[in-house]
């Protein structure tokens, strides 16, 4: 019955917008493909970065390069396509990431393509690594949003993904802990190197769905810098 339901939610879009749910018109098939989750509305609604940020105070950095420093903070920047806030961003992660909208992916990979165009960021010499899930919440979800858009970005941006990291402890959500201090002990440790010897002297793009806090992301950085990673820069579909 579940694996019927997920080949059903693989190869349609319901016929209503994900972002105000919405019918969607008769005319959505003219629609590229990956377009047709929203309607021309919503789509117009989304707003698209242009610059990298800071991930611990948010300056926004023109020239893609780390400009601050932050005590007890790795050093990388933090690409966001767009926010969090925004209505129809939100509702596309929801789907994306607990209701089995494996077909948003190339939607959303798209945004960050986007991004990527508007700051001019050279991805040459940059390797992609997703933020992995622990296997029980991999197996229980059957996928990786985080790896599923990194597929897509190692194609179009015709370069290599390389699982570089894998989740060693069993985090609780990060919704769940509140205070930042808690979220910094609920992801501490909680990820180790593998195929180390991909990772050493590389230039890495991280990739994930969402920045909150930045903690399990500060957390990935700390240690592929310690397996000798080099430059390191988040891509993420949206920050909070
Ligand atoms: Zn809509
Ligand atoms: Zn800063």
């Amino acid at each position: 019955m579940i694996n019927a339901k997920k080949i059903i939610l693989d190869v349609l879009f319901p016929p209503v917008c994900l972002g105000c749910f919405k019918n969607l018109e008769e005319k959505i098939e003219e629609k590229p493909k990956e377009k047709q989750c929203l309607c021309d509305a919503c789509l117009k609604l989304i707003v698209i970065n242009s610059a990298f940020s800071c991930p611990v105070c948010r300056l926004r950095l023109a020239d893609n390069k780390v400009i601050c420093r932050h005590e007890g903070v790795p050093r990388y920047i933090l690409g966001a396509a767009a926010n969090y806030d925004n209505p129809v961003i939100n509702s596309l992660i929801h789907y994306f990431k607990y209701e089995n909208f494996q077909n948003l992916a190339p939607f959303l990979s798209e945004l960050i393509l986007e991004f990527l165009g508007r700051t001019g960021f050279d991805t040459s010499g940059f390797i992609l690594v997703p933020i992995p899930l622990h296997t029980s919440r991999e197996r229980q979800r059957g996928y990786n949003q985080s790896k599923l858009l990194a597929e897509i970005l190692s194609e179009k941006l015709k370069i290599n993904l390389v699982d570089g990291l894998k989740r060693i402890k069993k985090t609780n959500p990060q919704v769940q802990a509140k205070k930042s201090g808690d979220r910094e002990k609920n992801v501490k440790d909680c990820f180790e190197v593998i195929n180390a010897n991909q990772i050493k002297g590389k230039n890495i793009l991280l990739v994930d769905d969402v920045f909150t806090s930045g903690a399990t992301i500060n957390e990935a950085v700390k240690v592929l810098r310690s397996a000798g990673a080099r430059k390191i820069a988040a891509l993420v579909i949206a920050k909070a």
